[in-house]
């Protein structure tokens, strides 16, 4: 401590390089301070600190991570703790570009494992970015001393050694009844499971929090289940949606969209308060979208596309710039490639042309010119054949009733179980329509090679993300604006740093099918944490999150620079 008191008198008023000299560890009273990176200039990046608290000072129950789920609430609710005194103080240290900054990785609605706050080896370890502070491009010690002498004691004092045990117990129960809830939904074979009371919709397009006096979810009788969960006298009723086909219908505007958003981001816990923290759907469950413009390199779309123009090979399909329905039949196969288990599609981003064809466009463009084989003539196939179900929102046509298991009907916001009606209405007009192909086509197994990452931009090798939806590996940019599950810009970061290890790690020169690779993925992440994979071994590991192998895989599929062999 004193150390680093007299190094910032000294470095005080010299040029800002000298900071580099802080790099190191400290210990304070209550705290172990490690500074890792200094930024080389006050308008630069900023610098990376962690603040190791041992768990001597501020105790964590042994049962707060006796499970990974529970370790993974507790340490999002303290990193929330830590965000929201960040947040509220005013740390009043000044000075040129980012002095005085002081910020931790801030969760969304959602509940992820992330590096910002871990609980390990006896210690809660706080990553943190600071700006280090500077007059002009000189150091500025006496704030500095300030920033580490003051700014942060308090912040850590508020947030890690004030937090209660009860804030910790109220998220580590919500983890547990998380937990029931899945559990619940794989013995009795659901999908997803929508609470009722929850609340769906969000403020606005662009904020994730609750919609104010929205109309609650209600469950139609005939799919309401009641589950018994810990920590809650009354069993939690809510619409279950069982394995199979399941169809949402209604008029425009009545919620249909906004139940099926809700669903697809079910795939991950939400905080207590969201509206949506009873809403849990089949971990395994993928959005698929129409995507023109993306890249598919190397896949089978055959099961959906034939006999493309001038002979295009479709069961080896390549393009850099897809249309709306050959991105949708990439999207369904490479889903499925990497262990989907669930597909959810909304008609609002789909391609008409993938998913319906009726009777009269049939009769006029024979089957031999089109090259399309619509969804409607796969999904019973996905369904029987591969354990594939689906979720789709469709409004604007009945062809899919006769596939249904179960046809829910928004009306006002609210779910009504019509599947009988909607049967009947099937069975008196009969489709007239073809349907051709007798099973299913071949899966996909492909694997993508070393030469995929190409990370080099002048001598040094770089792979960075740049918010939630793009990543730069060297000059190429890999858009990921349609990947809707990637929900976080962390897991975005935790992407770039992985495709480096990758290469670095030599998994790519190995032949795995990209299922095995997301299978080694997803091991080392459990087994070896996020950290892992970062750059920098033993250091601030930078802002992670953990993604699902299908964003992961997503992100491979779109690599404008992607080598990719058939491995079949
Ligand atoms: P659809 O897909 O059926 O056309 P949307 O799901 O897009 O309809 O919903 C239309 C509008 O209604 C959106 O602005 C949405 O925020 C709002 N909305 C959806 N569900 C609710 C609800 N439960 N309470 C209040 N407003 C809602
Ligand atoms: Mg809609």
């Amino acid at each position: 401590m004193k150390k680093l008191k007299n190094l910032l008198q000294q470095i005080d008023g010299k040029s800002y390089k000298g900071y580099k000299q802080i790099q190191g560890r400290y210990f304070f009273p209550s705290y172990e301070l490690l500074i890792d990176y200094v930024q080389g200039d006050p308008f630069a990046a900023p610098s990376k600190i962690r603040v190791r608290i041992p768990h001597k000072t501020r105790a964590i129950d042994q049962e707060w991570t006796s499970t990974n789920k529970r370790k993974v609430f507790a340490e999002d609710v303290m990193t929330r703790k830590v965000s929201n005194v960040i947040q509220h103080s005013n740390p009043n240290v000044h000075g040129s570009g980012k002095s005085g900054l002081v910020v931790i990785d801030r969760p969304g609605q959602e509940i992820l494992e992330r590096t910002a706050v871990v609980f390990e080896n006896g210690y809660t370890t706080v990553c943190l970015t600071v700006g280090l502070p500077a007059n002009g491009r000189r150091i500025n010690g006496k704030q500095a001393d300030k920033l580490f002498f003051q700014v942060l004691p308090e912040m850590i004092e508020k947030s890690v050694l004030s937090i209660t045990d009860k804030e910790i117990d109220e998220a580590v129960k919500l983890a547990d009844q998380h937990q029931v809830i899945l559990d619940k939904m794989k013995e009795e074979g659901f999908i997803s499971f929508i609470a009722d009371g929850a609340t769906l919709p969000r403020a606005s397009g662009v904020s994730d929090q609750p919609m104010k006096n929205a109309v609650a979810f209600q469950s139609p009788e005939a799919n309401r289940v009641a589950i018994k969960l810990p920590h809650r006298e009354e069993p939690l009723t809510g619409m279950a949606i069982r394995k199979g086909i399941a169809l949402i219908v209604g008029g425009g505007y009545h919620g249909k969209s906004t139940l099926l958003k809700a669903i697809e981001r079910g795939v991950y816990p939400h905080i207590s308060g969201d509206g949506r923290e009873y809403v849990v759907t089949d971990p395994q469950a993928v959005k698929v979208r129409a995507e023109d413009g993306r890249q598919v390199t190397n896949v089978d779309i055959s099961p959906f596309i034939k006999n493309l123009p001038h002979g295009v090979d479709t069961t080896q399909f390549s393009t850099e710039n897809a249309s709306g329905s050959t991105s949708q039949a990439a999207n369904v196969i490479e889903a499925i490639e990497a262990g989907a288990q669930t597909l959810l599609i909304d008609e609002d981003t789909s391609a008409t042309n993938f998913m319906i064809r009726d009777e009269r466009m049939q009769e006029l463009v024979v089957s031999e010119k089109e090259p399309i084989t619509p969804f409607i003539d796969k999904i019973t196939q996905m369904r029987d054949e591969l354990d594939v179900s689906t979720i789709l929102v469709m409004g604007g046509s009945g062809d899919y009733f006769h596939a249904a298991d179960e046809v829910i009907m928004m009306d006002q916001y609210v779910p009504h179980h019509v599947t009988e009606q909607a049967k009947q209405i099937a069975a008196k007009y009969p489709s007239k329509r073809q349907t051709l192909e007798e099973s299913f086509g071949t899966l996909p197994a492909r694997s993508f090679e070393a030469q995929s990452i190409q990370a080099r931009k002048g001598k040094k090798e770089k792979v960075q993300a740049k918010g939630r939806a793009l990543i730069l590996m060297g000059r190429t940019e890999l858009a990921l604006d349609a990947v809707e599950q990637l929900v976080d810009p962390s897991q975005t970061n935790l992407i770039a740093d992985l495709l480096l290890h990758l290469s670095k790690k030599g998994w790519l020169d190995k032949n795995y099918s990209l299922k095995e690779l997301l299978d080694k993925i997803d091991q080392q992440l459990d087994e070896e944490g996020l950290a892992s994979i970062a750059p920098f071994k033993d250091q601030h590991p930078g802002e992670l999150a953990r993604p699902r192998r299908f964003e992961i895989a997503s992100a491979l599929n779109r690599l404008r620079t992607a080598k990719v062999r058939d491995l079949r």
